[in-house]
């Protein structure tokens, strides 16, 4: 008998055929001999449509009250999830996340989870029952209704999987598992068996949006393995965790996409010391999530300085950005929204040079203009033209042959580490 937790996303649950399927698949490996625990999304465009509602009575609602709204969509699955599975003849139950005890800080909208007490989940399971809980929210420690940021069910299925030391964490979606690229842009993506926490960490953060960034921190911080795979077939999808010597050492795991992000650019800024510290600072105090940052060579006592920040965080940014110029004595700033990041992923690159100047002539070759470059020990990610980002997608996972190739095998001489 084994404990599992299964996740079934926004397309698993769109409709109530899909609600009676999902029921179908948990029963069945309830019967089997399992313990079920299943977290559940809102169902189909329920989040996005709730959104729409939210701005259509307020362009910048209250966070408090955003997050009391969002909330509502997981509710609606989690009971109508448990209604199916007592249609099937077996005792289900379901909670929200403040029931049961996903304990979050009260960041709202993107509220970090600190504590998951999972007791009534536990005793529920003891009952023989089979357990339903709503992704994606949480509640602080005074009882505040919290949201852990749009993809969050995922986090909670982890947490969840955590806190009730489960055998395996399964995050069921409308894909059969991570693939080497978004398999809606390229035709031809293959799905990766198996991927260290280390490379998803990177395809998560960079736009591979199949798994939300702090579900993988999670599954690495508490060593939960996850299970991606489609809640369409019942075929085996990919494999999150640890990295161990019997994996295939990729040195391309996949490449990934965003174009959730825009740049922000500070034009003619006093070179002194501390002009970096104060505009940063108060980026953060605005709760703004920065991502790239370049600065420019400084001419004649004064530089450019450019940052990428999620859409979502603009109108704040803005706002901060207005007042910081005018403190600092800037010339002028500007935002552009029609960006893209295209990153290459993959462990290998640590000890293969190369990779990214070969990243680079591939770019160019496709007539893509690379705006900023960042890197970490196993990514490099190009900002480009918004309008350019399948194209560039495209051009890369053919250029290092992630089609094909089992592993990919470089060209340039292997002496040397990093990029
Ligand atoms: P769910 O509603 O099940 O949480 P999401 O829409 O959040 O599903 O995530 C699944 C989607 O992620 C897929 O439909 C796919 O288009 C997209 N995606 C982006 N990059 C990848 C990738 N590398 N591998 C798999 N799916 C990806
Ligand atoms: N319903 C939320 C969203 O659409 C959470 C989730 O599906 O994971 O982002
Ligand atoms: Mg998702």
């Amino acid at each position: 008998m084994a404990l599992i937790v299964q996740k079934f996303g926004g397309t698993s649950v769109g409709t109530t055929e899909r609600i009676r399927a999902v029921a179908e698949r948990i029963v069945a490996t309830h019967i089997a001999g399992n313990e079920c625990v299943a977290v559940v999304s809102a169902m189909g465009d329920v989040t996005d449509e709730l959104l729409l509602l939210a701005r259509a009575v307020n362009p910048a609602p209250p966070e408090r009250e955003m997050d009391m709204l969002l909330a509502t969509g997981e509710q609606v699955t989690i009971a109508l999830l448990a209604m199916a599975i007592h249609a099937l003849g077996h005792e289900a139950i379901s909670f929200t996340g403040a029931q049961v005890g996903i304990v979050t800080d009260a960041g709202h909208t993107k509220a970090r989870i600190q504590e998951v007490r999972a007791d009534c989940v536990k005793d529920a399971l003891a009952e023989g029952r089979i357990v339903i809980v709503a992704g994606f929210q949480g509640s602080t420690p005074e009882g505040q209704i919290t949201t852990l940021g749009r993809g969050g069910s995922d986090t909670t299925a982890v947490a969840i999987a955590a806190g009730i030391s489960a055998d395996v964490c399964e995050i069921y979606t409308d894909v059969d598992g991570v693939f080497t690229a978004d398999p809606r842009v390229v035709a031809d993506a293959r799905k990766i068996d198996v991927i260290s926490y280390e490379e998803m960490l990177e395809m998560a953060a960079t736009g591979a949006r199949v798994l939300q960034l702090r579900s993988v921190e999670f599954g690495r911080n508490h060593g939960v393995v996850m299970h991606v795979r489609s809640s369409f077939n019942d075929l085996p999808g990919t494999i999150v965790k640890e990295a161990d010597a019997s994996m295939e050492q990729a040195i391309i795991s996949g490449v990934t996409h965003d174009t959730s992000e825009a740049k922000i650019t500070i034009r003619d800024v006093p070179d002194q010391p501390g002009v970096a510290s104060q505009v940063f600072s108060a980026l953060a105090e605005a709760n703004c999530n920065v991502d790239m940052i370049v600065q420019n060579v400084s001419e004649e006592g004064s530089t450019d300085i450019s940052f990428t920040i999620p859409k979502e965080d603009l109108v704040r940014a803005k706002r901060t950005v207005e007042t910081m110029v005018a403190h600092l004595g800037a010339r002028t700033w500007s935002v552009d929204e029609s960006i893209a990041k295209v990153s290459l992923v993959g462990a290998g690159m640590k000890t293969h040079p190369g990779v990214a100047a070969q990243m680079f002539t591939a770019l160019a070759e496709a007539g893509v203009n690379i705006d900023m470059i960042s890197t970490s020990s196993i990514r490099v990610s190009c900002v480009i033209s918004g309008e350019q980002a399948e194209q560039a997608v495209r051009a890369l996972h053919e250029t290092f042959g992630l089609a094909e190739h089992e592993v990919y095998v470089e060209t340039a001489p292997t002496t040397g580490g990093g990029n």
